[in-house]
């Protein structure tokens, strides 16, 4: 009954070489997936969630992307062509499985801000890779979604390696 996020491909993508990969992406979804009340599901509204990326942006330095929401069955998506052409595309609204499911919510901006970030300081890392859950990290504990003890044992039981 995913509802969730997907980051789509970006120049950064063609230039990752293959072996890179995205190896930690299902471990991420699948932790994720464990919350789903918090992550499957819209529980923001979309000024709610403009103004959490903006928040996250400012703290990170970074000009926030536009935030738009779509609504169809694709999920969440940031694409990151650069700093001033950036956009995150919430999934507004799903019915899967019977759930009617979405995006906007604290966890599915974050980790989609998240990528932006990484887009723009370190373009060069793997998708999902350690680096990325470092900043996705540092975001859930800085807005407080997560309690760092909660956060670090969930992760290290899902397999999920980052970067502190
Ligand atoms: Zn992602």
């Amino acid at each position: 009954m995913r509802a969730v996020r997907k980051a789509k491909g970006s120049s950064k993508a063609t230039r990752r070489a293959p072996s890179r990969g995205d190896a930690q992406k299902a471990k991420i979804y699948a932790w994720e997936d464990s919350h789903s009340s918090l992550t499957c599901f819209n529980r923001l509204g979309l000024w709610e969630c403009e103004a959490l990326v903006e928040s996250a942006c400012v703290m990170a330095g970074i000009k926030p992307p536009r935030v738009t929401v779509h609504y169809q069955a694709e999920m969440s998506y940031s694409q990151t062509a650069s700093e001033e052409d950036s956009v995150i595309s919430l999934q507004g609204w799903s019915e899967i499985n019977g759930y009617r499911g979405g995006g906007m919510n604290e966890v599915i901006c974050l980790h989609e801000v998240a990528h932006t970030i990484q887009a723009i300081q370190r373009p060069r890392t793997s998708d999902h890779g350690p680096i990325f859950a470092g900043i996705y990290a540092k975001l859930l504990l800085d807005f407080a979604v997560f309690d760092p003890e909660e956060l670090e044992a969930e992760w290290l039981r899902f397999g999920i390696r980052w970067r502190r």
